[in-house]
Order: C-alpha cells, then sequence, then structure tokens
C-alpha cells in the first residue's frame, strides 16, 4: 500500500474502523515519508457456493428471506431478523474462508433462530433437516428440553 501523494510504500496506521457492519476495515493511514493521511478500505467477499455448484456474494436478505417463513405469526421483529443475519455473517467471517457452502449457512442460522424462538426454530430445522418422521421432531425437542434446563451463559 503505497501513498497516493508521494508514492512512498511506507505507512503508519493512525486509527483503524469497522465499517459497513463489519463487512469491511477502513483504516486511516500517515505516510512515514511526507506525512500525507490517507484512507484505505479492506473488505473481504464472502461468495455462496450453491448445491448447483455456482456461487453468488453472501447476501443477509436471503437469510433474512429463509428465516422469515419459519418466524410466521411468531413474535419475532425485523430488527430480531437483521440481528440474528449479521450475527450468521460475523460467524461464518469468522471461520476466515472466503468462501462457504450454502449449506453451512443453514447450519450457523440454526443457533441463533433457537435463541431467538423456539417454535421458529423447529420449523426452520424441520425443513432444513428434513425431519420425515414423528421421531425427528421429537428428538429436536428433547435436545431442547435439555439445553432449556442446563444454566444459561452470562
Ligand atoms: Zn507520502
Amino acid at each position: 500500500m503505497h501513498c497516493p501523494y508521494c508514492r512512498h510504500t511506507d505507512s503508519r496506521v493512525v486509527d483503524t474502523r469497522a465499517a459497513d457492519d463489519g463487512g469491511s476495515i477502513r483504516r486511516r493511514r500517515q505516510c512515514s515519508k511526507c506525512n500525507s493521511r490517507f484512507t484505505t478500505v479492506e473488505s473481504t467477499s464472502l461468495n455462496v457456493i450453491k448445491r448447483s455448484g455456482t456461487s453468488e456474494p453472501f447476501s443477509r436478505a436471503k437469510v433474512i428471506s429463509g428465516v422469515r417463513k419459519a418466524c410466521h405469526g411468531r413474535p419475532v421483529t425485523e430488527d430480531d431478523l437483521a440481528q440474528l443475519a449479521q450475527l450468521v455473517e460475523e460467524n461464518i467471517r469468522l471461520s476466515g474462508s472466503a468462501e462457504v457452502d450454502a449449506h453451512d449457512i443453514g447450519l450457523a442460522i440454526l443457533a441463533p433462530l433457537r435463541e431467538l424462538d423456539v417454535v421458529a426454530y423447529l420449523r426452520f430445522a424441520s425443513v432444513y433437516q428434513s425431519f420425515n418422521s414423528l421421531e425427528d421432531f421429537e428428538a429436536s425437542i428433547a435436545e431442547l428440553r435439555t439445553l432449556a434446563s442446563e444454566p444459561l451463559e452470562s
């Protein structure tokens, strides 16, 4: 990264901020030769590989639309959905990978959705994990009961 004023290659970072809800990082730099200040933006792309093998950019809107159906009639607000989608994106980005399987996004949705609303979670999981028998529901509900009886993490 060279200085846009004098092309010197050495600069120091004077300020770092997350921008775009954590999707990119903005750094304020100062050239160590001419002392000019300039800003750089680093963003990492995140692509989703679909079952068909094609890929597309990760989209929070798609996470939200996928979860919204499961939340129909439940006390879940648009803000809740937006927060959930942000959490899902942050968790996926933590893995450090630039590409993620569509299936893994479904997995990343399950835990925060369970925190948000257990009924919506069961609906989503039933489609996503293709529950096809009463036993599948019972197993999942038993798991929820176990979780509910554990002390909450602070
Ligand atoms: Zn310079």
